[in-house]
């Protein structure tokens, strides 16, 4: 069985940023739409959000940095880090609901198999500053709230972007692998998450970061996660799995440069399903953040939401690319080289 939970509250289409602002949450209201079409809903539980209260953002935020986006949310007005998000009247409460979307979606696991949060995923957000249009990091603050229960929590951000504030703030954690797969290249934001960035202390070893060339196409991509994420997975055999998905790893994403098609995503995302059975008896949240082509992003969410659920392949047919896409020679060189740097590092070896 997939007993799926679907967390969802009208408000997270608040979070939203004005004007030209790239990250809009038509991208959340497109992939309902495509899924309520598609009679999701018969099968799939909506649940709603409880807000939590602004101690639990403590737990990885300070309260310095809190205080001010409320201040800054009030005034509507400045930006929340050096540029990128800016801040518009109400951005803490809109922020505050997306985050205890991702909390509700771990709370529901004790009936449910797998919970999605479209409205969560905030990778980039910082222990005392918003960035990369991510206020507040219900990533990092879902792992630890899950500690305990679960005992190991595996993270795996599907996003082009490297998970650097998910990264920063459970570096030392040993209950949580941070797996990172995205787009690396001189100039790209973050500017983190090479191969050499492993964690530290205790939890060394447990930061596995796969940095990809631009042009990086469903066959390359696919060998990496296969070579180096799955063998990971199956040494820390996490008893949790939180997926940042993301869409902007597609190839008509406008600001990030790797090639994925609808069916190279949903290859990944099948694996995970797959090792989250096998592991954690299925236990598994699934989550949104960055995703520029909306029209791409919904159609990713959307077949991602149905292979989770278990709902007929038939039904969603339609929302793929044609046709997984290829890298060139020159990229899948290069993908290879990253492959057996990263075996290194991590000891992977080539039997499993
Ligand atoms: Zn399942
Ligand atoms: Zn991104």
């Amino acid at each position: 069985m997939h007993k799926t939970a679907f967390v969802w509250d009208e408000k997270y289409l608040d979070y939203s940023f004005p004007g030209d602002h790239p990250f809009k949450s038509i991208r959340e209201s497109m992939a309902k739409k495509l899924m309520e079409e598609r009679g999701f809903f018969h099968e799939i539980d909506v649940v709603r959000p409880t807000p939590i209260s602004e101690e639990l953002l403590l737990k990885v935020h300070d309260k310095e940095y809190v205080d001010h986006v409320k201040r800054l949310s009030e005034e509507g007005k400045g930006y929340l880090d050096s540029g990128d998000t800016p801040a518009f009247k109400g951005i803490f409460e809109a922020s505050l609901i997306r985050v205890s979307g991702t909390v509700k979606a771990l709370e529901v696991l004790d009936k449910y198999d797998h919970a999605v949060n479209l409205g969560g995923g905030f990778h980039h957000a910082k222990r005392s500053s918003a960035s990369g249009f991510c206020v507040f990091n219900d990533v990092a603050l879902v792992a630890k709230l899950a500690e305990e229960k679960y005992g190991r929590v595996a993270i795996i951000d599907l996003d082009g972007h490297h998970g650097d504030g998910t990264q920063a703030l459970l570096y030392d954690d040993p209950n949580v692998l941070k797996v990172s797969l995205h787009m690396y290249h001189r100039g790209f934001f973050p500017g983190t998450g090479s191969a050499e960035e492993i964690g530290e202390g205790e939890a060394k070893g447990l930061t596995l970061n796969v940095p990809l060339p631009p042009g990086t196409g469903d066959d390359a991509y696919l060998e990496a996660f296969r070579e180096v994420v799955v063998k990971k997975i199956r040494q820390f055999k996490p008893r949790l799995f939180v997926v940042v998905e993301g869409g902007d790893s597609h190839f008509g994403d406008p600001l990030v440069e790797l090639k994925l098609s609808t069916r190279g995503y949903l290859e990944a995302i099948k694996k995970i399903h797959g090792l989250a059975h096998e592991y954690a008896d299925g236990k598994l949240i699934l989550l949104g953040v960055g995703g520029y082509n909306y029209d791409a992003t919904a159609r990713i969410w959307t077949l991602s939401v149905a292979e989770i659920a278990g709902i007929e392949e038939g039904e969603v047919e339609t929302l793929h690319d044609c046709c997984f896409t290829s890298s060139t020679p020159f990229v899948k060189n290069k993908v290879e080289e990253v492959i057996k740097e990263l075996k290194k590092i991590h000891g992977l070896g080539d039997k499993d």
